[in-house]
């Protein structure tokens, strides 16, 4: 029997995952291949500690490239849910595969590699009568509160769990991880390129490449006339608060997520990737873009705050649907306004117009996690639009959690989630134009998550065992 090669572009969530599939599947003759443009686990240096965090996510730490791909040097939250992180139900359904049972042998997988045996769920009998009583604050304002079960890995585990998920991996099925490989493009026949012309074979191609792949892999498809369609931009603040304020709600639900639905303007904000007792970190991007994220280094967490993305999502239309660029101009003109740092502003000043200066952040009550940060005038950067939201936004906001709208809030920016473009497939992720090349995780624009992405390779691989077993049948 010849041996059936398949290459995977990327080692984060769905390409580690969609190895372990298609690993599992038992499928005698198969060769995986994982190239990674980034580092093996062992020699990705991120090291992570308090006094650290505000250089943590910059370039040379490569935060997003390595194996364990943009989750390794997260907190890893975990949302165990298929309503978070992309169209997980849908997408899995359309597979003729359950969700809710992947996203469960997901969660397995990570704690059998390590992970805090510790969920939080809100909707666990102890918490019945606060879930209740948060319900109907959030009712009685038109939030509508998505109740999630949720693990936190913790910034300092992660990188733990991913290297032995790479250990298991390689040791126990016929899967090869090539460190420090950049895919240069890829093409009809199966082919992956590689630097300096070479290349190599391959009978299925699944490519992951993840947000730090995502203009590379649009690229690509465009040369391959491969169809691809823009994705709504989420674009917002990060919003940082004393603890103590969030303690009530993070009981309930580590990382809550609230859907708000703005007056002026008509547009949906939600909270996203709440760390509480947690850190403001800074994001570099190439192009010198400067971004803003958060992390929780372990699941008590240790800082006297709390922060939060709170996020505008925003579709386009024709003739301007590259949700893309404009997403990355305006972080850009954030970034310039910044000396090509993240700029801060206390809610109270931005909403009486006022640029914060670095004497007011001084003596400000809610003190910055985030010390590498310009004060500055979040107004002079973001459309009126988005200035708008934010600030009635929070005002909902704060009737459900009490304190968030204080003058003292500090308020970071550019936050932004690049948002891929989705790419045409069928519904095995399998490119409808070239036979045999698979698609998955967020540089595709099928996720948003460790979980999604994850899953979203759980189905490719689920496209190619198929295929093999129809050919080989
Ligand atoms: C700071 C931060 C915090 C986050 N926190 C959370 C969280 O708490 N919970 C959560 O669910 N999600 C979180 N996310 C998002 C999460 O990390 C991603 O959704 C997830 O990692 C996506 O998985 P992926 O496999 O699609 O891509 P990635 O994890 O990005 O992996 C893609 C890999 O492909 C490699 N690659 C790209 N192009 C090439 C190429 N041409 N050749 C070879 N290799 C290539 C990259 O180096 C990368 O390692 C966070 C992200 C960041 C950046």
């Amino acid at each position: 029997m010849t041996t059936i090669k398949i290459g995977i572009v990327g080692a984060g969530s769905a390409g580690l995952f969609a190895a372990n599939e298609l690993g599992k599947a038992g499928v005698e003759t198969v060769d995986i291949s994982i190239f990674e443009q980034g580092p093996k686990i062992e020699n990705r240096h991120c090291p992570i500690k308090e006094e650290e965090l505000a250089c943590a996510l910059c370039d040379p730490c490569r935060i997003m490239s390595g194996v364990g791909g943009a989750g390794c040097f997260s907190s890893g939250i975990l949302n165990l849910n298929k309503n978070i992180g992309g169209n997980l139900g849908e997408l899995c359904e359309n597979a003729n595969l359950n969700a809710d049972k992947i996203i469960q042998q997901i969660d397995e997988f990570f704690v059998q590699n390590g992970a805090p045996n510790k969920i939080f769920d809100p909707l666990e009998k102890e918490k019945k009568e606060k879930l209740k009583e948060l319900r109907r604050r959030c009712a009685s304002v038109d939030i509508r509160f998505v109740p999630v079960k949720q693990r936190l890995l913790g910034s300092q585990k992660t990188a733990d769990i991913i290297r032995s998920i790479q250990k298991f991996l390689e040791s126990n099925y016929s899967i090869e991880i090539i460190p420090n490989t950049k895919v240069t493009t890829f093409d009809e026949q199966g082919n992956l390129y590689f630097d300096g012309e070479k290349k190599e074979n391959f009978d299925y191609l699944l490519i992951a490449p993840g947000r730090w792949g995502m203009i590379w892999l649009a690229e690509q498809c465009d040369k391959l006339d491969i169809k691809t369609f823009y994705e709504p931009l989420d674009i917002g603040v990060r919003v940082e608060v004393p603890a103590i304020i969030m303690e009530q709600v993070c009981h309930i639900q580590r990382d809550p997520k609230f859907h708000i639905i703005t007056h002026t303007y008509d547009d949906f904000v939600r909270t996203f990737c709440v760390n509480h007792k947690g850190y403001v970190v800074k994001e570099t991007y190439s192009e010198k873009i400067a971004g803003v994220n958060g992390h929780q280094l372990t699941t008590e967490g240790k800082s006297e705050n709390s922060n939060f993305a709170f996020l505008i999502r925003q579709q386009l239309t024709s003739p301007l649907e590259d949700t893309t660029e404009y997403g990355r101009s305006i972080a850009k003109q954030t970034s310039i306004l910044g000396g090509y740092k993240p700029l801060i502003q206390t809610l109270g000043d931005l909403r009486r117009g006022h640029r914060s200066r670095k004497s007011l952040i001084e003596r400000n009550p809610v003190q910055p996690t985030l010390k590498d940060a310009t004060p500055g005038d979040i107004a002079m950067a973001y459309p009126y639009r988005f200035v708008k939201d934010i600030i009635e936004g929070l005002e909902i906001l704060d009737k459900v959690i009490p304190g968030v709208n204080n003058n003292s809030t500090l308020i970071y920016a550019p936050e932004f989630k690049r948002s891929a473009k989705r790419i045409d497939t069928n519904s095995f992720l399998e490119s409808k134009k070239i036979k045999n090349l698979f698609f998955a995780g967020d540089g595709a624009g099928m996720s948003r998550g460790i979980i999604g992405a994850a899953v979203t390779g759980i189905i490719a691989a689920h496209g190619i065992i198929n295929k093999i077993k129809n050919e080989q049948s």
